[in-house]
């Protein structure tokens, strides 16, 4: 395969080679299989990636937990793990150009996104988990004896590292969530095998270069390429492999769930969404007609928490709803590489096949296509920004996750049906609210059953404030104070003393 790839505007992309990284060496795969890579913007071929077999994993977990049991591991200074990740955020910064044209030839998303969320959100992420790694701290507890044998009894408990950790990530944001597996993995002392989806692996593989030029003791970070049924199902099968860290669908987070109970494993799994942006009849429509098509069109609609359901107070509908379609027609399509473009491909053929398909049997069921509703170009996998109007909840589209820029829109009469349909999904990720009254928004806020209720914004993430799902949503949290339950396990230690004095 070439090692550069011309793009339009003279961007010249270096794309890695189909190796792994295991117990700090490149490899190739075992069994010599490797799988293509395309350009979601031309469908050209692009690169190929190792596909990982089983005894490939059985080698990266092997060279994980000879990494975790070393001496030099285990008695490294929490500050000088903190300083490998600052080291490893440098050079993220330095060649972060270089890194983001990758992320958009792989994934398709426009560079400027690549640049100013991507990449951007990964150095701070690595600088942030960073300084947690030398904030792991215990409690000291007094204890309240059965019986009284003249001790007195002590205990304190100390936050142990969980062990391998092994990290599964999705496509649509590859830097960003390999970098928010490894990070606090690396910080709270564990080690990681990290695999990418086989869609957009390209970006996990760059950073796998610099955590070598960091000078990550071998086998700290390994990185195995491939599909999810064999490499990552070899992962979550692993009996030495104590935690999965998942970012992806419900549907395969189950499965993980379900093999993780025979090893007992820990797993953080940050699922699908269905979320609402809840427009009251009060709100501010110079702030919420962009809001909500902000909520859902950024990213091609690909991201886990898009304001994929608009539900709006009757008195407005139409006024929302045409607003927010406006915006839709008026968003540059193309590829990621002309500075015009606002939105990218989808990152793949199966991907637009399944959005087609979502909005296809939504119209059929009833829902009126008021925007978009279509491919937008023969080659590359661009699909329209659209609205649906007409929404009802026993719609498939009203229930699955679309993961494409499809919103679907529904009117409201009052604060029960409003509150009914927002909690009306098995998914339980996000939810914005748009009012101007204070009240409404604290009050409508605590009655729905989701892991995160922006008000007047929507899809702000922020390093600082736990993230995660309800109901199918998936399990734990990762980000702020709650991160640190999701790498480490409390150890009580518990001591008798013996009181010279009084016995
Ligand atoms: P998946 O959930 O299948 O993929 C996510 C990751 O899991 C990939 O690395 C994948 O590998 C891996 N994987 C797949 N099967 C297994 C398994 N049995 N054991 C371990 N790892 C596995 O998502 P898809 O790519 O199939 O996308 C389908 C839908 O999922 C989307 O339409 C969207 O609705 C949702 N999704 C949600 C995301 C989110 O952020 N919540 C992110 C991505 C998708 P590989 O891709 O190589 O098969």
């Amino acid at each position: 395969m070439k090692a550069m790839i011309e793009r339009a505007g003279g961007a010249a992309v270096r794309v890695p080679a189909a190796r792994m990284l295991i117990n700090g060496e490149w490899c190739e795969g075992d069994a010599g299989r490797v799988i293509a890579v395309h350009d979601p913007a031309t469908e050209e071929k692009i690169a190929e990636v190792v596909a990982a077999s089983v005894t490939d994993v059985d080698r990266a977990v092997l060279a994980a937990h000879r990494a975790f049991e070393s001496r030099a591991w285990q008695k490294m200074r929490p500050l000088d793990r903190g300083r490998l990740l600052e080291k490893l955020a440098l050079l993220v910064e330095r060649d972060a150009e270089d890194l983001a044209r990758l992320e958009t030839l792989d994934n398709g998303k426009p560079y400027a996104v690549s640049r100013n969320v991507d990449l951007k959100f990964a150095i701070d992420a690595l600088r942030y988990y960073g300084g947690w790694s030398s904030k792991m701290a215990g409690e000291y507890i007094q204890l309240s004896p059965l019986g009284d044998d003249g001790g007195t009894y002590r205990a304190y408990t100390e936050r142990k590292p969980v062990g391998v950790v092994g990290g599964i990530t999705p496509w649509n944001f590859p830097l960003g969530q390999a970098v928010q597996k490894m990070a606090p993995a690396i910080a709270f002392g564990c080690t990681v095998v990290l695999k990418p989806s086989e869609e957009a692996s390209l970006t996990t593989l760059r950073l796998g270069e610099l955590i070598l030029e960091a000078g990550f003791p071998e086998g700290t970070v390994n990185i195995v390429t491939g599909y999810g049924h064999d490499a990552g199902q070899a992962l979550v099968d692993h009996p030495l492999v104590r935690k999965i860290a998942f970012t992806g669908s419900t549907a395969t987070g189950q499965k993980i769930l379900a093999s993780s109970a025979r090893t007992m494993k820990r797993v953080t799994l940050e699922l699908g969404g269905k979320s609402p942006t809840i427009v009251l009849a009060d709100a501010d429509l110079n702030l919420a007609i962009p809001g909500a098509a902000n909520a859902i069109f950024p990213n091609s609609g690909q991201i886990c928490t898009a304001g994929s359901r608009l539900l709006v107070d009757a008195s407005i509908y139409d006024e929302v709803i045409q607003g927010v379609a406006e915006i839709g027609r008026g968003l540059k399509l193309g590829s990621g590489f002309d500075p015009a473009v606002q939105l990218g491909p989808l990152v793949s053929s199966r991907q637009l096949e399944r959005v087609s398909g979502l909005v296809a049997q939504g119209i059929e069921e009833g829902a009126e296509p008021i925007c978009g509703a279509g491919r937008a170009a023969d080659t590359g996998y661009f699909y329209q920004p659209t609205v649906l109007s007409g929404g009802r909840a026993d719609m498939r589209i009203a229930q699955e996750e679309v993961f494409g820029p499809v919103v679907l829109a529904m009117a409201v009469q009052d604060p029960q049906e409003i509150r009914a349909l927002a909690n009306d999904t098995a998914y339980g990720l996000g939810a914005s609210i748009w009012t101007r009254d204070i009240n409404k928004a604290h009050l409508l806020a605590a009655e729905l059953d989701c892991g995160t209720v922006w008000i007047n914004t929507h899809n702000v993430l922020d390093l600082a404030m736990p993230f995660g799902g309800t109901k199918l949503s998936g399990l734990g949290r990762e980000f702020g104070t709650e991160v640190i339950h999701a790498y480490t396990e409390p150890r009580a230690v518990c001591m008798r003393l013996q009181d010279p004095v009084y016995g």
